[in-house]
């Protein structure tokens, strides 16, 4: 069983027998995708717990022939409303009980799927698909990586090209690295680039002004690049000239951080004790109220996604997840640092995917 999607299916398959369930509806497009390589805007899928002879892909006229080399090995049903279309088919074969994504279901998408899957025993099952996503397979880390090594690849590009020079704005920079993302193999921007300088860059999640970069700015720059439908995620913070003491000071710290949550991204390891191990370095520094948000996300078919590297996560890493490690330290009014790695977890040590240098630099 060489094809990822293949094995991805026969994966979800013990979780519904586990379950009890006949079949799974997936209507969630990246769920979609995962389990069958699909990347059409419209589509859905009824996975059999028997086997691929059983799972019925559907998707409408506009995807029949991308559909058709893109998703191999299983029945293809041609029809708009393609969950609906796959609801009727579970009733039409007998099926008893078949799970539905409920995360991902409307109230009212709930009654019309009830009324097409008439006799059936629609289940609650939320998240199955995306608990398999958690750990990442060979494929999809490889497409982080590369996806992580365009970003590398960009912003290399940008400083030695004297793209970070005072004058310029930050619209212009962020323009400039999508552009140059682009240009390196990235299908899109992973989301949309920050570029923060001065006193912008102690907004956390500041959207790119006309503001001007200028001698003695902090500028801040966090982005990525989507390749295969994998988001790589990194923020450096470069200084504009001779950084002053207090920007010297708090980018160490920053760093240190950052350094204490990747050597504390070990499998086995509650989530949030990994936020609490770079946090505890930014407290202990007497700067805990500067640090207002968790310390990573999970990176995948999704910018963000599970899990959560925050006070609030929940659960314990396993070798294989992709996750971020983002602490940043904002000083309001004066400018702020966040340094943020893609990461993955292995038995060692994790594997470090975004590789520009953690040291200031200063341009
Ligand atoms: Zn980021
Ligand atoms: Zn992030």
């Amino acid at each position: 069983m060489s094809d990822p999607h293949e094995r991805r299916r026969a994966a979800l398959r013990t979780a519904l027998r586990d379950r009890g369930l006949d079949a799974l509806l997936i209507g969630d497009l990246r769920n979609l995708r995962y389990l069958t390589g699909f990347t059409g805007s419209n589509g859905a899928l009824l996975v059999h717990a028997d086997g691929d002879d059983r799972t019925v892909f559907c998707t409408d006229g506009r995807y029949k022939e991308q559909a058709a080399k893109q998703v191999r090995g299983l029945e293809h049903l041609i029809e708009r409303a393609s969950a609906l279309a796959l609801a009727a088919r579970a009733a039409t074969a007998g099926l008893r009980a078949i799970g539905f994504e409920s995360q991902h279901v409307t109230v009212d998408g709930l009654d019309t799927l009830t009324a097409a899957a008439a006799g059936v025993d629609l289940v609650r099952a939320a998240h199955l698909v995306e608990t398999l996503r958690l750990v990442k397979d060979d494929t999809e880390v490889e497409a982080l990586r590369q996806a992580c090594a365009i970003a590398d690849s960009a912003l290399a590009e940008l400083i030695a090209d004297g793209g970070l020079r005072p004058g310029r704005t930050e619209r212009d920079v962020a323009l400039d690295l999508d552009r140059r993302m682009l240009a390196h193999g990235a299908v899109a921007p992973a989301f949309d680039t920050i570029v923060a300088t001065g006193p912008n860059s102690a907004i956390p999640h500041h959207q790119p002004t006309d503001a001007v970069l200028r001698t003695g700015d902090f500028v801040k720059l966090d982005f990525g690049a989507q390749l295969h439908g994998y988001h790589s995620d990194m923020t450096r913070t470069l200084a504009l000239g001779d950084p002053a003491d207090w920007q010297q000071e708090i980018y160490d710290l920053v760093a240190a951080a950052q350094s204490a949550g990747t050597t504390a991204l070990t499998p086995g390891t509650e989530v949030r004790a990994v936020d609490a191990a770079a946090r505890q370095v930014i407290e202990d520094a007497g700067r805990g109220e500067q640090f207002v948000h968790g310390l990573g996300h999970g990176v995948g078919l999704q910018i963000h996604e599970a899990p959560s590297l925050a006070k609030t996560g929940e659960g314990r890493l396993s070798a294989g997840m992709a996750v971020t490690v983002e602490p940043g330290v904002y000083v309001s009014g004066l400018g702020g640092v966040r340094i943020e790695d893609t990461l993955v977890v292995r038995d060692a040590q994790p594997e470090l995917l975004t590789q520009t240098t953690k040291q200031l630099m200063v341009v």
